[in-house]
């Protein structure tokens, strides 16, 4: 694995993974534009996630629901009201800050000296973030007292009360820009698949247990983003909502986490790479009844989440559903006044009306994205002295499939052909094969093995028939020459696309 985040960022940015977001302006922060190579990969893991998560199972279906969204619906989810993340700034500096963060930067015996003025003995910082935003200006106090520094100079700052500072993006929509006509950017994809449940239901006739999928954007004004593609303010989630007869959800509950963590094993990122946090009481979203994190040893960041996987319990169907005083929904929801529909199934037995529960195994796309090139980054001394980076990605998830080489950019029978074997390859739905007629076969391989290219394939004299020894016996044959253990085969041509279809099937 990758020893530190700068390392990435600079492999990313030199052979076009990953780059700044509207960068010749000067940047914009916490958004990122994916290069030639990042946009194979996320599609790739994205394709991978899709095929496992819908197309092998038998009780899934998928959904695309528009990222622009009704205030109501970001009411009764509870995000207006309660999706914040405490904030602070320092008078001095003019900097702001997460609380939490600012907090968890800070030595022991400050955070400590803060927790005694809050009145707390015992630092959970959730239960110390919670005090302090209910308390703001003993907490104000308590931080100028202990000499809370400011991370970004090391000088101890003048802080404001902090405050709750709701993440959602809220924007304009149509022309006229009255207090009504606002909606909100979605802040997860989730309640795309709850307000439509209905719909779904209706088109597909399924019974539970059973799950809705989607892939797509979201977006969140976080305070401060940072750590590269790892907290930023536009990213791309992909989540499932299963939903579960309440009493059998905390079953089902362990046997995501049991599937997620063999998915992201297949992407892999090995088993010991991943801790699961069972997420305390204190630290719970507002609709979960119990949240586990998947959290990867990343470089530089150490044990931070990839996945989160929620038992949301009957919250989400109840607080958008019509109807909800006959329900008997258990979670504690706000009345609703606005849906047209019931989100409710019947029990074929009874007859009776009630809501499921669900299950959200949610997992972030960078942040996947970043945790798969750090666990794939290998740097190795050769034999002769030299050093190789090489891109140890799963084959389904490398960018390039495979690079066809002509030897000699200059003789056109070699080249001819190699063009003509790259267009037969990529006519095997692989995914992409690529032309490499750039610096010489060294630095070819020496690239490919940078942007974890599996299979190098070189069109040479012998191939054509006009081997320097004179022997015919290699023509229409190539070199194939794997990534990882460098290693060159003979292929005939007539065998390349069995060979590599075996090596790159997925
Ligand atoms: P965090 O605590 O790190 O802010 P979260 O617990 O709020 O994350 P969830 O609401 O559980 O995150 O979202 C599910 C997934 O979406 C996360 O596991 C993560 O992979 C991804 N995600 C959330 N916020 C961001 C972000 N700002 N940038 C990139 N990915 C994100």
């Amino acid at each position: 694995p990758a020893e530190t985040l700068e390392e990435l960022v600079s492999l990313c940015k030199r052979r076009g993974f990953i780059f700044s977001g509207s960068d010749i302006y000067g940047g914009l922060q916490g958004t990122y534009d994916y290069g030639p190579l990042g946009v194979e990969l996320k599609n790739n893991l994205k394709a991978a996630w899709w095929k496992a998560m819908v197309y092998e199972r038998d009780d899934m279906e998928g959904l695309d629901s528009s990222i622009l969204t009704h205030r109501l619906v970001l009411h009764y989810s509870g995000h207006e009201a309660t999706f914040s993340d405490p904030l602070v700034d320092n008078r001095i500096s003019k900097k702001r800050y997460r609380l939490d963060h600012l907090l968890k930067e800070q030595t022991p015996g400050v955070l400590e000296a803060v927790a005694g003025a809050m009145g707390l003995s015992e630092v959970s910082l959730a239960a110390l973030v919670a005090r302090m935003l209910a308390e703001p200006e003993r907490a104000a106090s308590a931080m100028n007292a202990a000499g809370v520094v400011d991370p970004a100079d090391g000088a101890r700052g003048d802080w404001t009360p902090p405050r709750p500072f709701n993440m959602m993006f809220r924007t304009q929509i149509g022309p006229v820009a009255d207090e009504e006509s606002f909606g909100y950017l979605r802040p997860e994809t989730a309640q795309g698949i709850f307000i439509n449940f209905k719909n779904i239901l209706d088109a597909t006739s399924r019974r539970l247990p059973f799950g809705v999928a989607q892939i797509g954007k979201a977006f969140r004004n976080e305070i401060t983003p940072r750590n590269f593609i790892f907290r930023v303010r536009e990213f791309e989630q992909m989540e499932i909502e299963y939903f579960v007869k309440p009493g059998t959800d905390e079953e089902w509950h362990q046997r995501w986490l049991e599937i997620r963590l063999a998915w992201w094993e297949a992407q892999g990122i090995p088993r010991e790479q991943i801790q699961v946090l069972d997420v305390p009481k204190e630290d719970l979203s507002h609709y979960s009844k119990r949240t586990f994190d998947l959290m990867y040893n990343f470089p530089t960041l150490g044990f931070e989440e990839i996945e989160g996987i929620a038992n949301r319990s009957d919250y989400d169907l109840g607080s958008h559903t019509k109807g909800q005083s006959g329900l008997r929904i258990q979670a504690r929801v706000m009345e609703n006044r606005h849906s047209t529909a019931r989100l409710a199934v019947q029990d074929p037995e009874t007859k009776e009306w009630f809501v499921p529960f669900v299950i959200e195994p949610s997992a972030g796309v960078d942040r996947g994205v970043l945790a798969i090139l750090s666990q794939a980054y290998t740097k190795e001394r050769l034999p002769n002295g030299e050093e190789r980076v090489v891109l140890r990605l799963k084959p389904h998830l490398a960018p390039i499939k495979v690079a066809v080489i002509p030897l000699a950019k200059n003789k056109e029978e070699i080249t001819a052909y190699a063009r003509r074997l790259k267009a037969e390859l990529q006519a095997l739905g692989l995914g992409r094969v690529f032309y490499e007629d750039t610096g010489n076969i060294g630095k070819a391989y020496r690239r490919h093995d940078e942007v974890g290219t599996p299979f190098c394939v070189t069109v040479d004299y012998d191939t054509i028939g006009k081997s320097q020894s004179g022997s015919p016996a290699l023509k229409d044959t190539v070199t194939v020459r794997d990534r990882d253990t460098m290693q060159q085969e003979r292929v005939a041509v007539s065998e390349l696309a069995a060979y590599l279809q075996e090596r790159l099937r997925f």
